[in-house]
């Protein structure tokens, strides 16, 4: 049945950034040429420099080797603070969750009758390390200085994305670490008293 339905001519949508071409990059085969030149090229100096006993390309024979050379500005990888007692300083405020631009951190609250001193603590805290984007902010954002990033880059890549969620043991256990500038009374003790104001 012949469609008598009129249709709008379908419209391309139009990019920002839409990409042009000069004529030689229209022409395809000088742009071929260009790019086998150029990995040509590169593949000839670094087996140059690998036949005479230089290292060439970056190439890391992974697992068996890892770079040493990660940039500068490299953050690391996240570590929750501990407690004498090995417990998180985390007080499940949920404030680094809050501010994640890419909201990769989950938290349960809990709650603790038994330490007044601190009786909120996370039951439950995980990054998802597949989508992080390591920009630091959460380790800004807390205010118990829970939270923090460590240089050291331990295995990161993951066959699956399940796997790459950080729990709240590895968080704690990988790289422990506890703030000394924090005495915390231990777990069960009262609260310190404010101080009385001096006259
Ligand atoms: S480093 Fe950035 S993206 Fe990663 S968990 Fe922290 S705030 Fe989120
Ligand atoms: S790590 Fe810090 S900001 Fe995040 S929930 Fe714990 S105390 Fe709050």
């Amino acid at each position: 049945m012949k469609d008598t339905v009129r249709r709008k001519p379908h419209q391309r949508k139009v990019y920002w950034n839409e990409p042009t071409l000069s004529f030689w990059e229209r022409a395809y085969l000088f742009e071929i040429i260009r790019g086998l030149a150029i990995t040509g090229t590169v593949f000839t100096r670094n087996m140059w420099r690998w036949m005479t006993g230089r290292k060439g390309a970056l190439t890391t024979y992974y697992p068996e080797e890892t770079r040493a050379d990660y940039a500068a500005g490299n953050r690391g990888k996240h570590i929750l603070t501990q407690r004498p007692d090995g417990s998180p300083q985390c007080i499940a405020c949920n404030m680094c969750a809050t501010v994640c631009p890419a909201q990769v951190i989950e938290i349960d609250a809990a709650f603790d009758p038994a330490d007044p001193a601190h009786p909120k603590y996370p039951s439950r805290f995980e990054i998802d390390y597949s989508r992080c984007i390591f920009c630091g902010l959460c380790v800004e954002a807390c205010p118990e200085d829970a939270i923090r990033m460590v240089k050291e880059v331990p295995e990161l890549p993951a066959p699956v994305r399940e796997t790459m969620w950080l729990k709240k043991e590895e968080l704690l256990g990988w790289q422990p670490r506890s703030d000394v500038a924090k005495p915390y009374p231990p777990k069960g003790a009262a609260p310190a008293a404010p101080a009385a104001p001096r006259h």
